[in-house]
């Protein structure tokens, strides 16, 4: 099987998701990296490696969909609860900017008490007042609310979002695209079908969307054939994803941290990658996570089909929510980049190139200590945890 396996893959041939259910369950680590590294190089021949320079910020954590897995949302009327204004959200995005944040991905918890106007309002006047940044707001749950507040369709609340200034939005709320673990783990959530629902909208309006993964909870090897099976197939009708992203469940303050305590290993995750670089010939980048699964485990899965490092991550509440907290700067991130033998390059949201930098050479953020930047939210978490270091 495995001889039949790298026929097809080194002759550009789309793998079945039985193929890709044997390769998970039968192939050696060192032979996922190979094949996964022959598709790596086809699509992307350089050797090089993208990172953005970004912030993930919150401006709610008011959630009423309750999912098993999830440390960050609280319901209106917790102590900790907490909602932003447009006016309290713009000037950090504005002193991000200065620091030399270039994307800032924003999301929030499902808060049925904020009006639709308030999601276009936040993208016009990020346009507006703070042009330096690319908004990269909104993940599908929210997307759905925004739907069900506003009764408008999920259409047409992309369409005031494109009118608005929004052009890509992150692929967050995918979980595991197979509804058996999702009825577990997000039951109010919606189905598989709802998540590429708005993916498929976004796209057919000209977005571009990234698609994430979350794994390592009570899914099967199955379910993440499935998952990449469903996300390959939308890709195939309008090429709006830029990039995959699988990331490892992080049990901490969950309710389903009692079922599963622990975390998902390292080589789980260069699992996931390889397998998505062999299996997903249609989606041009395979991002790879320092932050979520540590900076050498990171450096490693560059080796196995990754192409991208993601984000310097200037400030993140949902993993340390769940105590989960990795930091980094940007010369680190390229330094990171370099030692495993690639060539860092800054990118926009959208995977252009901004600059390459070759030896001795660093981007001009300031940003240049390592350091998490936590403003809001999981603020008084952090304070009482020490920086994971790896
Ligand atoms: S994952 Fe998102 S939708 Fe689910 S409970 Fe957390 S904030 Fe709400």
């Amino acid at each position: 099987m495995l001889q039949n396996i790298r026929i097809k893959v080194n002759g550009s041939e789309r793998l079945t998701p039985e193929e890709g259910v044997w390769l998970l369950q039968n192939a050696s680590l060192l032979d996922l990296a190979e094949l996964a590294e022959a598709v790596r190089f086809r699509l992307n021949p350089q050797r090089r490696v993208t990172f953005v320079i970004d912030s993930n910020p919150n401006y709610t954590n008011v959630c009423n969909v309750d999912c098993i897995f999830c440390a960050f949302y609280r319901h209106e009327g917790d102590k900790d609860a907490y909602t932003y204004s447009v006016d309290e959200m713009i000037p950090r995005f504005k002193a991000a900017a200065k620091r030399g944040v270039r994307t800032v991905l924003l999301q929030g918890g499902v808060n049925p008490a904020i009006p639709f106007e308030y999601y276009t309002e936040m993208v016009r006047r990020t346009r507006a007042e703070v042009p330096e940044i690319h908004p990269h707001f909104f993940s599908t749950s929210e997307i759905i609310g925004m739907s069900n507040v506003s009764g408008l369709s999920i259409p047409e609340v992309l369409s005031k979002l494109k009118e608005a200034g929004l052009n890509s939005i992150p692929g967050g709320g995918a979980e595991i695209l197979s509804d058996r673990v999702k009825k577990k783990i997000s039951s109010k959530k919606g189905t598989s079908a709802d998540w590429l629902n708005v993916m498929r909208e976004a796209h057919k309006l000209g977005y571009k969307t990234t698609a994430t993964m979350m794994y390592g909870h009570l899914e099967k090897d199955e379910d993440i054939i499935e998952h990449l099976s469903v996300i390959r197939d939308l890709q195939d009708e309008y090429h709006g994803f830029t990039a995959y992203i699988p990331w490892s469940f992080k049990p901490g303050n969950t309710p389903l941290e009692k079922i599963i305590p622990t975390y998902a290993t390292g080589t789980r995750y260069l699992q996931m990658i390889a397998i998505a670089r062999i299996f997903l010939d249609n989606f041009p980048h395979i991002q790879a996570s320092w932050f979520s699964e540590g900076k050498k485990i990171g450096q490693i899965a560059l080796n196995f089909g990754a192409d991208d490092f993601g984000g310097v991550l200037e400030e993140e509440n949902v993993h340390a929510s769940a105590n989960f907290v990795h930091t980094t700067s940007v010369k680190e991130t390229v330094d990171l980049i370099r030692s495993a033998g690639y060539t860092p390059a800054e990118r926009t949201t959208l995977y252009d190139i901004i600059a390459e930098y070759s030896s001795g050479e660093y981007p001009a953020s300031v940003i240049d200590t390592a350091r998490l930047n936590v403003h809001f939210g999981a603020s008084e978490i952090l304070t009482s945890l020490p920086i994971l270091q790896d």
